[in-house]
């Protein structure tokens, strides 16, 4: 989370950016805000388990990132330290387990489908990607490294798409040209857990 944190804020400018283009520009103070709560979580107090801590980094996003980000990623970590549990050994199989969860959260919440221009188009092919490098036998480091370059594409793909969902769905074709916030943020969350996780704990 603290690497998250950093990114978001090196990324901040970049992701305000791209939210005033279709959106309302605060994508990058709102999660800049949240991430850097949740990177003073470890600092704060001790966690039993992966699942206590992911469910308040869930939490603490929800009440502190603005828009419909912090609900949709806050989702993602309640679901996915929810399928984790007290999981110690977490393989590829697991943690692919667990990601299915998270972005069942992040749809439950968002009802969006591919092709919306959402950070869904970013998830939906990051989880294709995983699931077929675990299918080849791939571990963790080579599943996550297949997630991010599939939700890279899905991240470039948003740029030609129309949005039908969220506040960008307002400027109907005006819309098209511009690459989704939510999908741009989503592929800095997959390269900080491929950078930092495969050798560590989630526990911080
Ligand atoms: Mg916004």
């Amino acid at each position: 989370m603290s690497d998250f944190a950093q990114v978001i804020g090196q990324n901040a400018e970049h992701l305000t950016d791209l939210d005033r283009a279709i959106g309302d520009g605060d994508h990058g103070s709102n999660m800049t805000r949240g991430t850097s709560k949740t990177a003073a979580l470890a600092e704060a107090e001790e966690f039993d388990n992966s699942a206590a801590y992911l469910k308040k980094v869930g939490m603490t996003l929800v009440s502190n990132v603005g828009g419909a980000s912090g609900p949709l990623f806050g989702t993602f970590f309640l679901r996915l330290g929810g399928a984790l549990g007290d999981a110690e050994d977490i393989d590829a199989v697991t943690f692919g387990k667990a990601l299915h969860a998270g972005v069942g959260g992040v749809l439950a919440r968002g009802k969006a489908e591919v092709g919306d221009k959402t950070m869904f188009d970013a998830w939906s092919p990051a989880l294709e990607a995983y699931d077929a490098a675990v299918t080849d036998g791939g571990d963790l480091q080579a599943a996550l490294q297949a997630a991010v370059d599939g939700a890279k594409q899905g991240r470039d793909a948003t740029v030609d798409l129309v949005a039908r969902k969220g506040r960008a769905s307002y400027l109907g074709e005006r819309s098209k040209g511009h690459q989704d916030p939510g999908a741009t943020s989503t592929v800095l969350l997959l390269e900080s857990a491929l950078r930092l996780w495969p050798n560590q704990r989630i526990l911080p």
